[in-house]
């Protein structure tokens, strides 16, 4: 089991008992971290399908495993402001109230350290009668032990590939990079494992007659200023290993959310470029590396509107 006495839920391996007293560096419990729930119209097409025609069900839990220093969910994943802890029956409920809103899914948006209480939450709502996909969309820090328990219960995989390698780098070394950026110095080792055991379990993305997510892998890649993510190295793994056909969602809207903690910290001085959004020039760049690599089924954003759907946890229609 990944929880209970020892929880390797995720890359960090912390082995402690949630039960209590001490809690991992996620500083999940026993209970389900939970913040909002509602219809996102901004994620990429195959889950939110078309402006004005249902949206996908999002479901965002609090006291994320990573913890990136320009997260926009900061105020849920890193502050755990106006969240609670909600049992599995209250988690059944959310995702048959976001069916009966027109959903055309269930996503479960930083799920890794509920991963236990998810998988019972499926179960029960799979044999209840859900009947829309299940996207378990998540940073990619997942551990073997935390996908086993989910196979054949989630349709849809929404990992990140955060960042590559650096040239000299063996992908088993600790990152001081993925370290300081997103909080997990065995970032790439686990990331790589997950994405193929994502794959393995779901297969490439299929969608359905209209045009959405039915089942499979769409993995997303943040494109950071002054190459942070490692693009290259990381879209190049991507095309090796997991194939061509691969879903891919190479983002732009990376934003200096949450730079205060940046800004005050010394040891982010040495990324500037964490303190400027994207250029036009930039994205392009990486969108034609995509395509050069043979990356053929790659979503890409517009710049200004990627910049629109900024989420305010203290606002109760979060994304308004
Ligand atoms: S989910 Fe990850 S960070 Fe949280 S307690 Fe488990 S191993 Fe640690």
């Amino acid at each position: 089991m990944g929880k209970g006495p020892g929880c390797v839920l995720c890359g960090h391996m912390c082995r402690v008992d949630r039960s209590g007293p001490s809690l991992g560096r996620c500083g999940a419990g026993t209970l389900v971290g939970f913040s909002s729930s509602l219809i996102h119209p901004g994620e990429e097409p195959p889950l939110s399908g078309l402006v004005g025609n249902g949206g996908s069900g999002t479901i965002f839990f609090s006291r994320c495993n990573l913890s990136c220093v320009f997260c926009q969910n900061w105020q849920i994943s890193q502050a755990n402001q106006n969240t609670r802890d909600i049992g599995v029956d209250e988690l059944v409920e959310t995702m048959f109230k976001l069916a009966s809103m027109g959903a055309h899914n269930v996503n479960l948006v930083s799920p890794t350290p509920y991963a236990f209480e998810i998988a019972k939450a499926l179960s029960k709502a799979k044999i209840q009668g859900l009947s829309i996909p299940v996207v378990y969309n998540t940073g990619g820090y997942d551990s073997p032990t935390c996908l086993a328990m989910l196979d054949g219960l989630v349709d849809v995989y929404l990992p990140d590939a955060k960042i590559g390698l650096s040239p000299e780098a063996d992908e088993n070394d600790p990152d001081p990079d993925s370290m300081r950026l997103f909080g997990a110095r065995d970032y790439v080792k686990y990331n790589r494992l997950a994405l193929k055991e994502m794959k393995r379990q779901v297969g490439h993305l299929i969608l359905d007659g209209r045009g959405l997510a039915a089942k499979g892998l769409l993995v997303r890649h943040l494109v950071l200023p002054d190459n942070l993510a490692r693009t290259d190295s990381a879209l190049r793994w991507l095309r090796d290993h997991l194939g061509a056909d691969l879903h891919l969602s190479l983002m732009a809207q990376y934003h200096p959310a949450h730079l205060i903690k940046v800004g005050d910290n010394p040891e982010y001085r040495s990324y500037p470029g964490l303190g400027r959004p994207l250029s036009v020039r930039e994205y392009e760049k990486w969108t034609d590396f995509a395509w050069s690599l043979g990356l053929h089924n790659t979503f890409v954003q517009d710049l200004e509107a990627a910049t629109q759907m900024r989420p305010d946890f203290d606002k109760p229609d979060v994304f308004n």
